[in-house]
């Protein structure tokens, strides 16, 4: 099957274009309602900001797709004296932090700043700088305040969020990169396959539920809240996975471009594997598996054990360099998925 990528890359230009750092999820549903309410017959939001697309309400059975729509960001924690912003964050590793470029979110707009390095000079030989273990809590952003009162005067204080600050941008042939598609990448195919549904919603008996979860990236909380309310039969998550690339371990195996990932484990039902199995090889589409012992790092893991359990399976779009600025896919993985998607949806 040709993947149309042209509409993926629309989708998540304009995703990762919106930050959507864990916790503030709100501002993206705007977005959201624009781009999923044309393709589905209701469009919700609960309290905390969770949205979902429904097609074929009061369909058997009903099943329910999850993308994360967070992405990791950073919170500020105080400022010193002389003007510098200390920051917290979940999930980076703060070497990909050091030097990096940030936006800091305040009510009234966005205030740049940068990430302050210390100058490979200062060191006394090459082995000390090397082994300058840097931990986040070193880590301060410099907005080119001189002051603590000239940084609140910008607006910056405790517990205001912030995100890198680097554009989306296209590589060679369908690659694409950005921050955040850890899981813009999963809501882009989710959207696809929402899309692809709705044109053939005469063809499904299922009641699909599409939807965006919030707060993935600390503990899985939006998959939780909707599992327990949609109490879905069937579920898939959709996410991003490790592909392989230079330095990483032997048993990092799959590949960017080859088709999206089908988990195989004990969280993963086998009637849900062989199901996306069978709909990758009707749609045409090509698939890796993905072998996964334990499987904790997805929404999965919270859908599996709702409401007395529930059949759940995995999809994941390979992604190089997960957890930086410059997180890197090839965008016909995101089209194939959506298409197995919308054909998993069919044969349910
Ligand atoms: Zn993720």
């Amino acid at each position: 099957m040709d993947p149309d990528v042209e509409k993926v890359r629309n989708d998540l230009l304009r995703l990762t274009s919106t930050p959507r750092v864990t916790g503030t999820e709100r501002n993206v549903i705007p977005l959201l309602r624009e781009l999923m309410s044309p393709f589905s017959d209701v469009f919700k939001v609960d309290v905390w900001g969770n949205s979902e697309a429904i097609i074929n309400p009061g369909g058997k059975p009903v099943v329910m797709l999850a993308a994360h729509i967070d992405q990791i960001g950073i919170i500020v924690k105080d400022m010193t004296e002389e003007g510098f912003v200390r920051f917290e964050g979940v999930g980076w590793d703060a070497k990909v932090l050091y030097g990096m470029r940030v936006k800091i979110l305040t009510p009234e707009g966005e205030v740049r700043g940068v990430i302050s390095t210390l100058p490979p000079h200062v060191f006394r030989t090459y082995k000390d700088l090397a082994e300058k273990k840097i931990e986040i809590r070193d880590l301060v952003i410099d907005i080119g305040a001189e002051s603590r009162e000239e940084a609140e005067k910008a607006g910056i204080k405790p517990g205001i969020y912030g995100v890198p600050d680097y554009e989306p941008i296209s590589l060679l042939g369908d690659y694409f990169s950005s921050p955040g598609l850890d899981d813009a990448a999963g809501v882009a195919t989710m959207m696809e396959a929402l899309r692809l549904t709705w044109e053939s919603r005469d063809k499904i008996d299922a009641e699909v539920h599409f939807v965006a979860t919030i707060q993935e990236e600390i503990g899985l909380r939006g998959a939780e809240m909707m599992a327990y309310k949609i109490r879905p039969d069937v579920a898939v998550a959709i996410d991003v996975t490790f592909a392989k690339q230079p330095l990483m371990p032997a048993e990092f195996i799959l590949k960017t471009g080859k088709g999206p990932a089908i988990s195989k484990g004990p969280i993963y039902h086998w009637e849900v594997v062989e199901s996306l199995e069978r709909a990758a090889k009707e749609a045409g589409v090509p698939y890796q598996v993905e072998p996964d012992f334990r499987g904790y790092g997805t929404d999965t893991w919270a859908i599996q054990v709702a409401k007395g359990g529930v059949k759940t399976g995995l999809l994941s779009i390979p992604l190089r360099s997960m957890h930086s600025p410059v997180e890197v896919i090839s965008l016909r993985d995101v089209a194939w998925g959506g298409a197995l998607l919308s054909e998993f949806l069919r044969i349910q």
